[in-house]
Formats: structure tokens, C-alpha cells, sequence
């Protein structure tokens, strides 16, 4: 067992039950202090731990690292010193936060640097994204959206089960949690109409997707394999993938998405490392037909990880619209990876790869109003009355997440994000 994720462990610092950043998980981020430039910090409860001021009173000598890195806006080069730096941080933030070790817990001076109320400061993006690549990789998801637009009998193309279906995607507007944006404007045809016409999208849509981060770099023309994968993987976050669904219609043919895509997309603001999530690794979904070579693996290569959406209507409550989970992925992290890499293309610290919209087996659990409404055609009843097929303009849509077993929650905290009207 990694220690630091010994569910016996307790910090001194109160941690409410049902947190998702009890002492076993200690995500990563960065965040601005008031007043202050912006630096990584560690999540601890309802507190963020100062790493730039750990390493400037001398707490992370032991990790080997220029202590300058952790005084950034962004992961990047902390995520570039590789696994074992990450392993060896996290322990020591864990040892530092243990309810039985005076050496913080007694020193009034430094607790009071050291620790923030996580309200009072501006969580941040917690990476620089480089590149960013959205899969397609939910069987549920695939089958549901090949059934609406196509072939109920053949919803599957022929290539979906022989490799994970992705996509570039656009990293310039990936977006902290917090942040509005406006409804966006496209070219669309609609059924009756013989030409396209402009004007804001009519069917705005969130994908319920976790995304993971690079931590290793390659070297244009290596490749990882699914037993390598892991090493290259720094953690997950939340990831809202959203999508005009009536730009996307009439502009995917024949490349795929564009401008339907590629306008916002939000993840939430600590990066879960792959460490504290081990715990809840299990078995991945059968693949039948067998993959290539290059893509088996061994080993529980899935992980239980529980998913919510909500749509909170302006002045309203939250209304829950789904309940997926991470285990029903088709293809894992490591095939994704080492399909993308087979080629030789090369990857960085910091890179973003989204699972794809994740569904499950039943209506409850799908990812995606498209799919929840079904095309539109199964309207959901929200609390104050009102329906929705898509996403109103002012709506706030909030995606959480968290692993559970043993008493212990390794959550991902939300990310949210509301819908202003076009300008
Ligand atoms: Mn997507």
C-alpha cells in the first residue's frame, strides 16, 4: 500500500465528514492568495496548503527540487521533475499534516502562512494545457448517440471496438470552474431548411467527461504502452466537454468536431494524482472482440469513481440530472494513451486527455442532455416546474465526483460553469 493512503491516517487540520480532500487524497492545484502572486497548493478539507511558502521554510528539502517551481501559475514544472517527485511531495505534505506531528500542528507562526481557508483564496487553472485530445470512449455514449443519428442495429461504426475513437480538441479555451461563458453562435441547417442559416446555438449541451493529465514526457517517435501508461499520467480532474449539438450536426462531416466543440470547456481545480485514486482501481469492461497487441493490458485498469450533474436554473435549486460512473469506460487510460502514442506522436507535462461523454447502462446515467432527453423528444422535469432537452441561457451546470471505499472519500470537489446569453 502507498502510505500515504492508509485510511487509518487523521490530520490535525478538521476535515468535515464527506469531504473530498480528507488526508488519503491531497490533490494538487494552484491557486492566488489575496494580495499575492499565484502559486500550488495542496487541498486539505475546507484549507489549501502553501507549497510555495512549505518550500520556502525549508519543509520540501527532502524532495530534490528546485524550490522556486512551486512559487507558479501553473503545475507544469513540478509535473515535469516525474512520479517519483510527485510521490515523494505527496508523502511528505501527508507527514506534514498528520494529526500526531508537532512540527507544523504546534508552530502558531508557519501554520498561519502555511494554511488557507480555501474560500478566501482564487483557485486557478491548475495546468498549462499544450495539447488537448477528447476520446469517444463510453460504450453507452457511442451506442446511444449511433442509435439517434443513425442505425439502431448497427450503432456502433466498425472501427469502435478495435480502437479508441478521439479527436484534437482545442486547448486555448479550457476554463477553471467559475467561469461564465457566452452561448455560442454558429452556421446551422435546420431538417426544413435548404441552406444554412446563423445565429446562436439552439442546443447546448454538457458532456459529463474526467480528463486526465500528461506527467511524462516522450520524444517525437516513442511510444507508451499500456504497461509504461501510468508513469506518463500525472492525475484526473472533472471535465464538462461542452457542445453545440445543432453546429455540430450540420459542420462534423467529414472531419469530426470543429466550432462546435471547441468554444469552452471547464475542469475542475485540483488534479487528483493516480496515487491516491489506486485503491479504487477494478476490473475494466470485457473487450470482446480482443484489441491488437499494443493494446492489452493486465491488470484492473478501471476505476470507481461516482459522477453527478446538475442544473441549476438562475434563482433556483440544483436539480440532479445524472449518475454515471468512471468504471463504465469501454477503453482505459493506458489504451488511450497507448493508441495515441503508437504512432510515434509525442506528448508533454500538462497535456489534457477527456475520457468522452460517460454514460451508463440506464437513462439515469447518461451523460448528456442530448441523450437524458433523448434528441429532445423526453423533455426533464427540474424542481421549479420549468423543462429542459438542452442548456437555457443563465442555467449553471455542476459536475462532482468521488471514489469511496473503506470509510475513505477521494473526491474531485465540482466544476461549474453558467451558460450567459449570446452577445
Ligand atoms: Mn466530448
Amino acid at each position: 500500500m502507498i502510505p500515504a493512503n492508509d485510511p487509518k491516517l487523521k490530520s490535525w487540520i478538521p476535515v468535515p465528514a464527506n469531504s473530498d480532500f480528507p488526508i488519503q487524497n491531497l490533490p494538487f492545484g494552484v491557486f492566488r492568495p489575496k494580495d499575492a502572486l499565484p502559486r500550488m497548493g495542496v487541498a486539505i478539507g475546507e484549507h489549501v496548503f502553501d507549497l510555495a511558502v512549505a518550500a520556502d521554510m525549508g519543509y520540501l528539502r527532502d524532495l530534490g527540487v528546485n524550490p522556486i517551481i512551486f512559487l507558479n501559475d501553473s503545475l507544469n514544472p513540478f509535473i515535469a521533475c516525474g512520479r517519483d517527485a510527485w510521490r515523494k511531495a505527496r508523502q511528505v505534505v501527508s507527514d506534514l499534516l498528520r494529526e500526531d506531528n508537532p512540527e507544523v500542528r504546534d508552530n502558531e507562526k508557519h501554520r498561519a502562512k502555511l494554511i488557507h481557508k480555501m474560500s478566501e483564496v482564487e483557485l486557478l487553472l491548475p495546468v498549462k494545457v499544450g495539447d488537448y485530445t477528447d476520446f469517444y470512449s463510453s460504450i453507452d455514449h457511442a451506442t446511444n448517440v449511433g442509435t439517434m443519428f443513425r442505425d439502431p442495429t448497427n450503432a456502433l461504426l466498425p472501427n469502435w471496438k478495435h480502437l479508441p475513437v478521439g479527436y484534437h480538441g482545442r486547448a486555448s479555451s479550457i476554463v477553471i470552474s467559475g467561469t461564465d461563458f457566452h452561448r455560442p453562435k454558429g452556421q446551422t441547417k435546420p431538417a426544413d431548411a435548404e441552406k444554412p442559416v446563423f445565429g446562436p446555438c439552439k442546443l447546448l449541451d454538457f458532456e459529463l467527461e474526467m480528463a486526465f493529465v500528461i506527467g511524462k514526457e516522450t520524444k517525437l517517435g516513442e511510444s507508451v504502452s499500456t504497461a509504461n501508461a501510468e508513469e506518463h499520467i500525472f492525475g484526473m480532474l472533472l471535465f464538462n466537454d461542452w457542445s453545440a449539438r445543432d453546429i455540430q450536426t450540420w459542420e462534423y462531416v467529414p472531419l469530426g468536431p470543429f466550432l462546435a466543440k471547441n468554444f469552452c470547456s471547464s475542469v475542475s481545480p485540483w488534479v487528483v494524482t493516480m496515487d491516491a485514486l489506486e485503491p479504487f482501481r477494478c476490473e475494466g469492461y470485457k473487450q470482446d472482440p480482443e484489441p491488437l497487441p499494443y493494446l492489452k493490458y493486465s491488470g484492473n485498469k478501471n476505476i470507481d469513481i461516482k459522477l453527478e450533474v446538475f442544473i441549476q436554473p438562475p434563482n433556483a435549486a440544483e436539480n440532479k440530472v445524472c449518475s454515471s460512473n468512471y468504471k463504465y469506460m469501454y477503453w482505459t487510460m493506458e489504451q488511450q494513451l497507448a493508441h495515441h502514442t503508437v504512432n510515434g506522436c509525442n506528448i508533454k507535462p500538462g497535456d489534457m486527455m477527456a475520457s468522452g461523454t460517460i454514460s451508463g447502462p440506464t437513462p439515469e446515467s447518461y451523460g448528456s442532455m442530448l441523450e437524458l432527453s433523448w434528441k429532445g423528444t423526453k423533455p426533464l422535469k427540474l424542481a421549479d416546474g420549468s423543462e429542459r432537452k438542452f442548456i437555457n441561457d443563465n442555467d449553471t451546470v455542476i459536475m462532482r465526483g468521488y471514489a469511496e471505499k473503506n470509510g475513505v472519500r477521494i473526491g474531485f470537489g465540482e466544476v461549474r460553469g453558467k451558460v450567459l446569453p449570446a452577445t
